[in-house]
């Protein structure tokens, strides 16, 4: 059987890919879009999103992402459960395979296939996600006013992070597994300067308190040491920014990436090294991650693409 031949293959469905296929179906690309398992994207697991221009009430990831897809679809856009498992863009068409045995060729392709935050791996962590567990401060922390809570890690985001909670917030533990921050001597000073910011070295976090919502966080001293001690505190939301890894191990043949693994982009564009290649969204984004800057970067892409395509065509 032949392959399937496309002008357009976008790859993710969060904020950026379903800008992109938006920008695309309306200049008639007739684009495919493989959502991946999490439709929606990592927007789907946060609860209101409240800094999304347009939305004066605020509005839920979940139906957010519904509505960007059904904008989409409304163009033309063809959307595909599916995961791709491997790529050739080797050649002058794209090569993408889906599922492990759906073959498409494309002229042109669009990744946007996201970062995924990293978790402790706790099972409290997993029961309480969207019940006071939160990988992003900026989306969340609104709704923990007045409140106690605690980010976890010691780079330039938990820093980050925590000043932004401690402006909201009554007071804020930044637990940090070293006895040092990794972040910026700038972004430390800036904690060490917060009187409401309560750094605790050398701790881990065994378990989430609670009952339906987090209550409290048992964590651990100088575990396995003689020092060793336990420390429970009280928390109403627990929030983790230790990292994100972005979703970009299948291109990691052809795409030039950062030692991170994010894909580089020229400067300004959506271009990455391969030529009909482009990329947009946090899968080439490590620093401001927001789902207003996805999607203005989904727009780039489409735009880029188009102006590839026509240009093969003329
Ligand atoms: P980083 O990888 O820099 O830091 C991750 C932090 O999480 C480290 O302190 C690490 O500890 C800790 N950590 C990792 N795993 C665990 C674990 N299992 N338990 C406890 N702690 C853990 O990630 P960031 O997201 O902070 O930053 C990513 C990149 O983005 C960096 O290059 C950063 O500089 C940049 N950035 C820049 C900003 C700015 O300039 N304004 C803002 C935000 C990010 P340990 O130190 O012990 O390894």
């Amino acid at each position: 059987m032949a392959n399937e031949q496309v002008k357009l293959l976008i790859i993710g469905s969060g904020p950026a890919g379903y800008t992109a296929a938006i920008y695309a179906s309306r200049a008639n690309l007739s684009p495919v879009l493989i959502e991946g398992l999490q439709v929606g994207g990592q927007l789907t697991t946060t609860t209101d999103i409240e800094n999304f221009p347009g939305y004066p009430n605020g509005i839920s990831g979940a139906e957010m992402m519904e509505d960007l897809r059904r904008q989409a679809e409304r163009f033309g856009t063809e959307m595909r459960f599916g995961m791709v498992t491997s790529v050739d863009f080797s050649g002058d068409k794209k090569l993408v395979t889906v599922d492990g045995d759906k073959l498409i060729e494309a002229e042109a392709v669009i990744v946007a296939t996201g970062a995924t935050a990293k978790y402790l791996g706790l099972p409290s962590e997993a029961k309480f996600r969207g019940s006071g567990v939160s990988a992003c401060a900026t989306c969340d922390g609104f709704f923990y006013r007045k409140k106690d809570v605690a980010v976890v890690g010691g780079g330039d985001t938990a820093c980050e992070e925590a000043t932004y909670l401690a402006h909201l917030c009554n007071k804020v533990y930044l637990i940090v597994r070293k006895d040092a921050l990794r972040a910026s001597k700038a972004m430390q000073q800036r904690v060490f300067n917060t009187p409401n910011i309560e750094v605790l070295f050398e701790h881990n976090t065994l378990e989430l308190t609670g009952t339906d919502v987090v209550e409290g966080a048992r964590l651990v001293f100088r575990q396995g040491t003689a020092d060793e001690q336990i420390r429970d505190i009280k928390i109403d939301g627990f929030f983790l920014a230790i990292g994100h890894k972005p979703n970009s191990d299948v291109f990691a043949k052809y795409l030039d990436t950062d030692d991170a693994g994010y894909i580089k982009t020229i400067a300004g564009t959506s271009k990455t090294n391969v030529t009909g290649v482009f990329a947009c969204g946090d899968v080439q984004d490590p620093r401001y991650r927001q789902a207003i800057t996805a999607a203005g970067s989904g727009c780039k892409a489409a735009l880029d693409a188009e102006q590839y395509i026509l240009s093969r065509n003329d």
